[in-house]
């Protein structure tokens, strides 16, 4: 008898009534893994990454475990989105990828249909029903059966959990099930309600849930699963019933430090104790058993219907937790009126040269975004939340210098998706304010597709604009493309002299000239003149007789674009002994292209990546994660000797992409160098890793033409 094995992991927690209806109907046989023991958490290494949250990690123990009982297929689901409006964490999206990859399973093996309720609403079932074939149930009407069966099974089971009727709780932990209910947080809960009564987000209703989101703008967008925890948060906090809060999430939760702002706001503005607590494999119990017993004897619950006393403070969490402090600055509520401030800019590569000339044509006053600098970066560690992925701590640095030079309207680009991008600007408005700067941040998101986002697109240009006539702002757009193009093309012209130039630097130099001409051009026709020139002496800088290595980078778009960030990788790669040349394809231009304007060309190269990338991953996971991995079997297909994959701390789609990445560069034999990259990276580690990487290159180029030989 055929066993499948499920994996009692993320997606486990809140859908097995649905997995385990959907196999019973089928009649197949299934083993769930036990929950995760003291003991798996030393064979965390069995997830090929150290980066993944230990939730993801913990699933590979739990894999590995059914495969040594001898289960010969895996059953785990690729949970994308479970409501109409929202997505879950990309990681629950990309697991069981990573799972698949690590295992080395084939398709026969790793039973993997998809749920997608925001996208693919219609086609998804679709996946189950061959799920069904590959379980060995051909009978398509049995598989649609067992699955609404499931389905129904799955909604019932939800509201099991809630707990109706006037209640006041002693305390509120507010977490994910797979984190309170798993070896991680099931001890904590079992403290807590030593000394007292306890609920969880799960005891909450959706509706309550959701009405109590209703503040937040957008809130239906909120990953679900994480919504309800916010809601549940809002809710029990808003509505008096419970005297206290302990929030606990796994180390460098990607979506927890977005909705860990909103719980710390709200707990702060009604005085509630607020205690934030990450856990991960290295977290010992003792420790978090202490600061879990401090904080409760230091918050004590008065008699029933009323709120502790103030709080002592020592036993809260790290920055960002918006614990009550009687200290908070009070910031005038803001206008959303059109004002006429300047506006406040923030920058990636070279986007400051057409933001400047895209605000000039519109006769808006900008004010150009501060350099980046450590002191900038230092800027905004201070008030970021401790888990945020890199792009945020340097922006909201640029966004507080900003404050601090007495701007008060600052624009972010950005779209709501499946990572944390979309949050960035009402999160970064969040924390500035609760920082004691009365600043506005406006968010400009794509005005495509026009039947949903035309209204906003307009609103934002009016606030953006200052209400200038619409033609000034295309011809403004139409500046500000222009000098996209040309300083991307040009940094691509910059990158094949870098690999052949007799004088190393000479074509920095000529570049560095480009870049303050493109400054200064006032019309499409000056720019195509400025770039020409350059063009022009950049082909009669000398070459040398070289055949360089080839290495794409690819990765996530801020890191791979903003030079700073990236303490300037391709000009350190460009200057190494060996001579390298680098190929990149994400860039502003290839962006705008294709998430603005989808235009042809982009949209075939787009699908010829996402080709390449679903043999290993199936799945969009959001940012720019598959692409990462697409990419990368293209750079094999396109003679490149090897790939330099860059990533922002804690970045999800792209933690999934470093770990699938092990598989591709072992299956197509090519060499993959991940590296994430944070306030801590330093040019000279880059540099050693650099020239590891290249004289691995080398060596094997050496080995391959002797084998040729
Ligand atoms: S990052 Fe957070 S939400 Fe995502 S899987 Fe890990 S613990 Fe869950």
């Amino acid at each position: 008898m055929m066993s499948v094995g499920v994996p009692r992991s993320l997606g486990f927690f809140y859908l097995h009534p649905l997995y385990r209806t959907f196999l019973g109907e089928l009649g197949v046989q299934w083993t769930e893994s036990p929950h995760t023991s003291e003991s798996d958490l030393e064979r965390l290494d069995l997830c090929p990454t150290d980066e993944p949250c230990v939730a993801v990690k913990a699933a590979f123990v739990h894999v590995d475990r059914l495969l040594r009982k001898g289960c010969r297929k895996i059953f785990i689901p690729a949970v994308v989105s479970l409501s109409g409006t929202s997505y879950c964490c990309p990681k629950m999206m990309g697991l069981p990828a990573m799972l698949k990859a690590a295992f080395g399973l084939s398709d026969d093996e790793f039973i993997s249909p998809v749920i997608d309720m925001r996208d693919d609403p219609k086609g998804w079932p679709r996946t189950w029903i061959s799920a069904g074939r590959r379980l060995g149930v051909s009978s398509e009407v049995r598989a649609k059966r067992a699955l609404q069966e499931a389905i129904r099974a799955w909604r019932e089971h939800e509201h099991l959990s809630v707990l109706s009727g006037r209640f006041i709780w002693d305390t509120a932990v507010m977490g994910h099930s797979y984190i309170l209910q798993d070896v991680f947080g099931r001890r904590l809960v079992e403290r807590v309600s030593d000394y007292g009564s306890v609920v969880t987000a799960e005891n909450v209703s959706k509706e309550d849930a959701e009405a109590a989101l209703r503040g937040i703008y957008e809130a239906e967008r909120l990953w679900t699963i994480e919504a309800r925890i916010l809601g549940a948060a809002l809710h029990l906090v808003r509505s008096g019933k419970v005297n206290r809060l302990i929030f606990v999430s796994a180390f460098s939760c990607g979506p927890a430090s977005i909705i860990e702002n909103y719980v710390a706001k709200e707990a702060g503005d009604r005085g509630i104790p607020l205690l934030n607590l990450a856990v991960d494999e290295h977290s010992g119990e003792a420790g978090l058993l202490t600061r879990i017993e401090a904080f409760m004897d230091s918050t004590r619950v008065p008699a029933p219907g009323g709120h502790g006393p103030a709080l002592t403070g020592g036993e809260l969490g790290g920055p960002g937790d918006g614990a009550p402090a009687a200290g908070r600055p009070s910031v005038p509520a803001i206008s959303r009126e059109v004002d006429t401030g300047p506006i406040g800019l923030v920058d990636m590569g070279n986007l400051r040269y057409a933001l400047r000339s895209l605000f000039a044509e519109m006769g808006a006053e900008a004010v150009m975004p501060p350099p980046l600098t450590e002191d900038i970066v230092r800027l905004g560690k201070e008030i970021a939340p401790e888990f945020i992925c890199y792009p945020m701590v340097t922006l909201i640095g640029q966004m507080r210098k900003h404050a601090e030079d007495g701007v008060r309207k600052i624009v972010m680009i950005q779209g709501k998706g499946k990572c944390r991008l979309g949050w960035y600007a009402q999160v970064m408005e969040e924390i500035l304010r609760k920082s004691g700067y009365p600043v506005r941040v406006l968010s400009v998101d794509s005005p495509f597709p026009l039947s949903q986002k035309w209204g906003l697109f307009v609103e934002s240009y009016r606030a953006l604009s200052g209400g200038a006539h619409f033609t000034k702002g295309l011809r403004g757009f139409r500046m500000a493309l222009t000098k996209i193009a040309a300083s991307d093309r040009a940094v691509d012209v910059l990158r094949d002299i870098r690999a052949y130039e007799a004088e190393r630097g000479a074509g920095d130099r000529r570049f560095a000239r480009f870049l303050r001409e493109l400054d200064e051009a006032r019309s499409p026709k000056e720019v195509k003149a400025v770039f020409g020139d350059y063009c022009r002496d950049m082909r009669r800088i000398p070459r040398l007789q070289v055949d360089p290595l080839r290495v794409a980078i690819v990765g996530e778009v801020y890191v791979v674009n903003e030079p700073f960030v990236n303490k300037d990788a391709e000009r350190i790669l460009g200057s190494l002994e060996q001579r390298v040349r680098v190929y990149r394809t994400l860039d502003v231009t290839s962006w705008v292209d294709y998430h603005l304007f989808k235009l042809p060309r982009a949209v075939r190269q787009y699908n010829r990546v996402v080709k390449c990338a679903e043999p290993y991953l199936p799945v969009h996971v959001g940012g720019h994660g598959q692409e990462s991995v697409g990419e990368t079997v293209l750079a094999k297909t396109l003679g490149m000797d090897g790939v330099i994959h860059l990533f922002p701390f804690t970045c999800m789609p792209e933690i999934i992409a470093q770990n699938i990445l092990v598989k591709v560069s072992s299956d197509l034999d090519i060499p993959v160098l991940s590296l994430m990259i944070s306030e801590q990276t330093g040019v000279a580690g880059l540099e050693t890793r650099f020239e590891a990487f290249c004289d691995l290159l080398e060596g094997r180029r050496k080995r391959s033409s002797a084998n040729e030989a």
